[in-house]
């Protein structure tokens, strides 16, 4: 008998979990104004809300913290943490910042001016947010497929290299100030960009003179991917395979929340002395000094190391067969979701189950109340709410997906938490001709409304 697949690692440490009874949720959400977002953790049994900053740190990573030097300039932790990047991405110079979006504050406060063009790949919600909020824009150029959920592709999360074109030779590069490649890329559903797209994309910023960032939150799902689908890269290490991925990109911002498994922390980094000057003011102004930028020293030391563990082929193949074991529960039930299942979450889709909710009402946001409500279950809504008001009309921006996000954090839930989560959806599909009305907004903020929204059940 061939040997099953297994966990590459054990459980040392719990923590208790509740179930509650339907009743207690309704309430809850009501309370929360149907955001997800602000109920409290108590009040879900399995929190699939979001995989940054949720995972389990190892053994090693606890160690690491002991060991951490709290100096204000100069720490041991920092330069730990110096030679962990360097390892890993070939980048010489980095700055710490306290997570991803901050990252970007600092990157772009020095780079970006109003009126600049930044085209990439589906854009994450803090870099539009950034983007946005100094008048520039993001100018999407996702491979079209991405919108197909049912194609059967490996890499989905691909630019495509003719609309990026386009755009940089439709504006002058002094007003492009860096194409933005996110890899994975997390809203077209955690999907892979290969080498070959890197390496072309790398290619037409260099034809037209402009750098290229790397929103680098998931770039060793993106590594794994591309070693077990890409031809040629199978016999190569995941190590061997982010070196030669970052060798393209000029800088990278980094949520340390993903795939370095931490619960906080961000970083630049950068293959120019430069760029990394030009960005250590702002580093000073709204993190910290430069070689603690908001992290605690013990935190850059559990950092270090968790990049070292985040690019563990046995750890990358336990996480990513965990989301694809989801994904065939999924199939068993004949429930749609973003095809093949991603790299951190699945993303379902729900445009195709709740035919009957009208896109003004929030189509995902509704199946994410209702799995809530059905076994408390918390995902989110990586739809319209998400998609925001356009910036200059006000009016909301329709994407052509509604999907609901189900992230699963590193190293927390078993199978066991996966197969009841399929069952929880498994009834929502079930009934989901009987769900034929959604929600209104009654309160949300001009920017990232996601966060913070307040919904009115309509019907
Ligand atoms: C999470 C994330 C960010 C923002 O990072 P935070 O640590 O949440 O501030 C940026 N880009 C991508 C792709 C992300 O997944």
């Amino acid at each position: 008998m061939i040997l099953p697949f297994a966990e590459s690692y054990k459980i040392k440490m719990v923590e208790t979990i509740r179930k509650s009874t339907r009743e207690e949720r309704e309430r809850w959400m009501k309370e929360a104004h149907y955001n997800l977002f602000n109920l409290k953790s108590d009040y879900v049994f399995i929190d699939l809300l979001t995989d940054s900053g949720t995972g389990a740190m190892s053994d090693k990573q606890w160690a690491a913290m002991m060991e951490g030097d709290e100096s204000y300039a100069g720490a041991r932790s920092y330069y730990k943490l110096k030679e962990s990047i360097k390892d890993i991405t070939g980048f010489d110079y980095f700055l710490p910042t306290h997570q991803g979006r901050a990252a970007e504050n600092v990157l772009f406060s020095s780079i970006i001016k109003e009126g600049d063009i930044l085209p990439g790949n589906s854009h994450f919600d803090t870099t539009k947010g950034h983007i946005e909020f100094r008048k520039a824009h993001a100018v999407d150029c996702t491979v079209d497929v991405a919108k197909d959920t049912t194609a059967e592709l490996p890499f989905k999360g691909n630019i495509d290299l003719n609309k990026l074109e386009d755009v940089l030779k439709k504006y002058p590069k002094e007003n492009i100030p860096c194409i933005v490649l996110t890899v994975t890329n997390n809203t077209a559903g955690g999907q892979p960009v290969s080498m070959e797209n890197i390496k072309g994309t790398a290619a037409l910023a260099k034809k037209y003179g402009v750098k290229l960032l790397f929103d680098s939150a998931r770039f060793a799902e993106n590594a794994y991917f591309i070693k077990t689908r890409e031809e040629g890269y199978s016999a190569k290490s995941v190590v061997d395979i982010c070196r030669e991925m970052f060798s393209h990109a000029d800088f990278m911002t980094m949520s340390s929340k993903k795939d370095a498994i931490v619960n906080i922390g961000g970083f630049i980094a950068f293959r120019d002395e430069e760029d990394w000057k030009g960005c250590q003011m702002y580093n000073i102004m709204f993190e910290g000094f430069i070689t603690y930028g908001g992290m605690a020293g013990r935190d850059m030391s559990a950092l270090a190391q968790g990049l070292k563990e985040g690019t563990d082929f046995d750890y990358l193949q336990t996480r990513i067969s965990q989301v694809a074991y989801l994904g065939k529960k999924l199939d068993e039930y004949g429930i749609p979701y973003q095809r093949p299942a991603g790299g951190h979450a699945i993303f379902v889709d729900a445009k195709k189950i709740l035919t009957k909710v009208p896109q003004q009402e929030y189509v995902a946001q509704t199946l994410g109340i209702e799995l809530y409500l059905e076994g408390g279950v918390r995902g989110v809504e990586i739809g319209t709410l998400l998609a925001d008001r356009d910036p200059v009309t006000r009016e909301n921006r329709y994407p052509s997906l509604e999907l609901l996000r189900l992230a699963i954090p590193r190293r927390v839930y078993t199978n066991n938490h996966m197969d009841f989560i399929a069952a929880a959806l498994r009834n929502v599909f079930e009934r989901r001709d009987s769900i034929t009305r959604g929600y209104k907004i009654v309160k949300e903020l001009p920017i990232m409304r996601h966060f913070t929204v307040e919904l009115e059940p309509l019907g």
